[in-house]
């Protein structure tokens, strides 16, 4: 269940790589999801259970920060989305970020 992903954006190059679900022990209390940090402006992996009514966060499973997925991957995990092409890029703010999986744990 528990995935790393690589988020790259086309246009600016930012990168950084993102947990994406809990693992096999801890995913009741424990599910890291790639989020926007509105403070610092960055991604990081974000836990969805105790942090998803924090304001400070856009979860990237929020079609506000997704773009047009084309024929592109959904990376699933419980209820929760994530679009692989043509998401929100807190650098450049243009919908043009990937996301890749890159390991599996
Ligand atoms: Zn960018």
């Amino acid at each position: 269940m528990a995935e790393i992903l690589k988020a790259n954006c086309r246009i600016c190059n930012y990168k950084v790589e993102v947990k994406y679900g809990g693992g096999k022990f801890d995913y009741l209390t424990n599910n890291p999801v790639p989020a926007f940090n509105k403070t610092t402006e960055e991604i990081e992996s974000v836990n969805f259970l105790t942090e998803k009514e924090n304001s400070n966060y856009v979860f990237y499973s929020n079609d506000e920060i997704k773009g047009d997925n084309e024929d592109g991957y959904i990376f699933r995990n419980f209820d929760l989305e994530l679009n692989q092409i043509n998401n929100y890029c807190p650098k450049c703010k243009n919908y043009s970020l990937t996301f890749q999986s890159y390991i599996y744990s």
